[in-house]
């Protein structure tokens, strides 16, 4: 999925009213898994001077990188964290709102990395990495128009729109909920410039 899509699905489905501390976790959480590939992208870019096919064609399959970007959408790595959290929730009481915080950020990748899982067709993640390189491979992309991108993008983009009405409701300043708005503005316009021009 798109990242914005999964920061807002992630807001939506772990964020509570009550406790609007556990936003920026969520958050991080949701945007975590991808940080690693805005950083190669950035470097490959800026830094190598490399062009978008050799980045994305070849760069990006290469086992350093690879391990790199796993590490990050890897659920048992998630899973230990949040063990090690709840350890220090119980037996160190004055740390509980930092354990309460990293316990949302990893549920928050948990969530990510099931929402990409099902999207990705030769671009997956080793989302059991260390334990196993299994990679699913899915028929269907989230965007990839030769394995049904098209619908699957929409069929996104309005579930991002849906969730938006709660994350809305959970967003306490004026700017954030704009930046909500824009997010979903520029999905759309991105959906139509990608997917209706020249189909
Ligand atoms: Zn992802």
């Amino acid at each position: 999925m798109n990242t914005p899509s999964h920061v807002i699905l992630n807001l939506a489905l772990l964020g509570r009213r009550s406790k609007s501390q556990l936003n920026s976790p969520i958050f991080w959480g949701a945007m975590l898994p991808d940080l690693a590939m805005f950083g190669f992208y950035g470097w490959a870019k800026l830094i190598a001077k490399m062009d978008e096919a050799t980045i994305w064609r070849d760069t990006y399959y290469e086992p350093f990188w690879q391990n790199i970007f796993d590490a990050g959408n890897s659920i048992p790595l998630a899973l230990l964290v949040i063990g090690i959290a709840l350890w220090v929730r119980n037996y160190r009481p004055n740390w509980q709102a930092l354990a309460d915080g990293t316990i949302f950020l990893a549920a928050s990748v948990i969530l990510h990395c099931l929402a990409d899982l099902p999207v990705h067709v030769d671009d997956g993640h080793r989302h059991f990495w260390p334990f196993s390189n299994f990679r699913f491979e899915s028929p269907i992309s989230y965007w990839d128009p030769d394995h049904h991108g098209g619908i699957v993008a929409l069929g996104e983009f309005l579930l991002v729109l849906l969730a938006s009405w709660r994350v809305w409701t959970l967003l306490r300043t004026r700017w954030l909920r704009a930046l909500l708005m824009i997010s979903n503005a520029f999905m759309w316009f991105f959906y139509a410039s990608f997917y209706l021009q020249g189909s």
